[in-house]
């Protein structure tokens, strides 16, 4: 097996478990692996520290399987990770909570490149790195074997694969193709589900417990749902009780499955809005037109994907944060996110508190939100907690 011997006093993340090892830590590599080989890490003295798949044209050219140098990387080391990655689903998948949910969550599972999930009967799965791609066969068959299903879909077409010279790939591999909507069922709401053509695998299961931690909040009032996709928080809001819903998004697509989740759920669609446009100048346009809400909520794409663009994403954040604080109507409530991994809590509230205070608005945190437990997060990696949000009370 290839080795790649790490810099002097380069194995500290390694040593703690931490999945990666960037280009920079790299001394040698002795040999050509192809991509997606698995190589052997060794520290500046030779030590070994884990086995790990080669992409030389990454960063991040090794991301580590696993820490035990005498592992076998092959189909039973596969199937035994996404078994084990089933177990800590189990307790979720047999609650009836959901048949939505994500089985495998890449490099918090210790799959780096891979997330598998559940959409009732269908099953989507991403392979985004070298690593990941060159185990598919395999990873594929092992699920066949662990996790029934009706088909698997392949929706391999993240932004990643090309810092890995990957080709995007979005099709079906196995079993029956799924049909355009997949209804799925989550704390008694249905959401429809365009698993070919939807944002990510096709639905932000992340966000499932938030759904449920702010819908009581919007009882009774007028709800702003920005950022609103196929209108996950619309519906969750307006299920809970909420008098109206305005559901903003770029995306036209988004807001007609946004109107088909409405119906789906027996709600009044007369009460509900659909204003397709860029969320910055629909806030702008409804500042000057004085609008006012009981409870705005902001779910924004990831703004920041390098540090390069931290500052302007903060600035994005801090921006629509703003405007949106203006519209709440006293003791209104204002649900906040950010899924970008760059920007940590810290830094988020301190953006938060920045725009509070702009807007000359006394805010109370309600409560702290993070993604659901079925994206758990290493706890050596902590890349893997990327969606923050607060629920405030705004005054
Ligand atoms: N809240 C959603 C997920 C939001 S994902 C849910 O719970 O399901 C982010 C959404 O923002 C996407 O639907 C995308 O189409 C939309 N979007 C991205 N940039 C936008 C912009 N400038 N204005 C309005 N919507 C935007």
């Amino acid at each position: 097996m290839i080795s790649v011997f790490l810099k002097k006093d380069r194995d500290f993340s390694a040593r703690r478990f931490h999945p990666w090892i960037f280009s920079r830590a790299v001394d040698r590599v002795e040999g050509e692996p192809a991509p997606g080989e698995t190589v052997l890490v060794r520290s500046s003295k030779g030590e070994p520290l884990g086995l790990g798949a080669w992409s030389g044209s990454s960063q991040i050219p090794v991301r580590f399987w696993t820490f035990d140098p005498e592992a076998e990387i092959g189909p039973a080391f596969f199937e035994q990770r996404i078994a084990t990655a089933l177990g800590g689903r189990a307790a979720l998948a047999a609650s009836g909570v959901t048949d939505a949910y994500r089985i495998v969550n890449a490099e918090s599972d210790g799959l780096p490149g891979v997330i598998i999930d559940r959409y009732a009967d269908w099953i989507v799965v991403q392979f985004s790195t070298n690593g990941a791609e060159r185990w598919k066969k395999e990873i594929v068959e092992a699920i066949a074997r662990l996790c029934p299903s009706k088909g698997v879909y392949e929706r391999s077409d993240s932004d990643g694969r090309q810092y890995e010279q990957l080709e995007k790939r979005n099709g079906f591999v196995l079993g029956a193709p799924p049909p355009d909507r997949v209804e799925i069922h989550e704390n008694g709401l249905t959401f429809l589900v365009d698993v070919r053509n939807g944002h990510k695998t096709g639905f932000y299961l992340d966000q499932r417990d938030n759904r449920v931690a702010i819908a009581p909040y919007a009882a009774g009032g007028e709800m702003l749902n920005v950022f609103a996709y196929t209108g996950g928080f619309g519906v969750a809001g307006q299920k809970a009780g909420a008098a109206r819903v305005t559901h903003v998004d770029l995306s036209a697509p988004a807001l007609a499955l946004a109107a088909e989740n409405t119906r789906a759920n027996a709600l009044d669609e007369s009460a509900a809005t659909f204003v397709e446009g860029n969320a910055f100048e629909v806030l702008r346009k409804f500042r000057d037109s004085r609008r006012a809400f009981d409870m705005v909520v902001l779910d924004p794409p990831k703004f920041a994907d390098s540090k390069a663009h931290l500052m302007g994403a903060c600035r994005g954040y801090k921006d629509v944060n703003l405007l949106a604080l203006k519209m709440i109507r006293p003791g209104g409530y204002l649900a906040t996110f950010s899924c970008s991994g760059l920007i940590d809590p810290d830094l988020f509230h301190k953006v938060v508190a920045e725009a509070a205070a702009d807007a000359r608005r006394e805010v109370q945190v309600v409560r702290r939100l993070h993604q659901a437990p079925d994206h758990p997060e290493g706890l050596s990696f902590p890349e893997g907690l990327y969606l923050k949000g607060l629920l405030c009370r705004v005054f």
